[in-house]
């Protein structure tokens, strides 16, 4: 395995809950996420893709099977900083303002607050929402939202940014522009990604393209097949 390899799975299972109650959510999953990587898993709902996200990121641990962050370290070094989530629901926090919302990750870095305020509303403006930079999160879309959730996730410049349904909220034609600023802002940072969707027209954005059913993952996926 490559050392430069930021996650690497070897048959990774995932089942919730016990006896009659069971659910098996991840079946045998081998990958790997190398630096650069652009990746859209792509599947229908209940497929296992928030499952699979969690436990790249670290917030899940899996029932068997191993899962590693070669190029990072252990578990405890992927948060704050080298690894981000973009959260399937509403995940910004409702007393602050969007930009505080934004600006959190680079404060906890240790950054001041006038240069963590500049850099998040330079990050809201990518994502076509610096307009909404001081309103407060029951003050916006759930579609604004969705990009702040985004923004937040890149703005502390991390290695690889896992965005689970990022456009749930957004028509066709806005979700594949987002995701294109996404991608472009991803090239200036340097980081890789994995975004989960279930929108065709969003997974067509990815050179690369993961399908997920019923739990099982398929890593080589002709173009066309999807
Ligand atoms: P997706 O993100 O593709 O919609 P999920 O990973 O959320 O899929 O869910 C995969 C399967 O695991 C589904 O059958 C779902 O109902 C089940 N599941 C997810 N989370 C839990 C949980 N905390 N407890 C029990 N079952 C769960
Ligand atoms: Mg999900």
């Amino acid at each position: 395995m490559s050392p430069e390899a930021l996650v690497h799975a070897a048959s990774l299972r995932k089942v919730y809950g016990a006896g009659d109650a069971a659910v098996t959510a991840l079946v045998d999953a081998t990958f790997t996420v190398s630096r650069g990587d652009r990746i859209a898993l792509v599947g229908p709902s209940g497929s296992g893709k928030s499952t699979l996200l969690h436990l790249m990121a670290g917030l899940d641990i899996p029932s068997e099977g191993t899962i590693e962050w070669p190029a990072i370290g252990p578990i405890t070094a992927l948060r704050p900083g080298p690894v981000s989530f973009a959260f399937q629901g509403p995940s910004l926090l409702p007393p602050l303002t969007v930009v505080e919302n934004v600006a959190l990750p680079l404060l906890l870095a240790g950054e001041g607050e006038a240069a963590a305020a500049s850099a998040a509303r330079e990050m809201l403006m990518r994502f076509d929402i610096g307009n909404i930079a001081d309103r407060l999160p029951e003050e916006i879309s759930g579609g604004q939202s969705q990009r702040a959730g985004l923004a937040r996730a890149i703005v502390g410049r991390p290695r690889l940014v896992l965005a689970d349904e990022p456009t749930g909220q957004l028509d066709h034609e806005t979700a594949a522009l987002v995701m294109a600023g996404l991608l472009a802002t991803l090239d200036d940072v340097g980081a890789a990604t994995v975004v989960a969707t279930h929108d065709l027209s969003v997974a067509a954005v990815f050179p690369v393209r993961w399908t997920i059913s019923v739990g099982t993952l398929t890593t080589e996926v002709a173009p066309s097949l999807v």
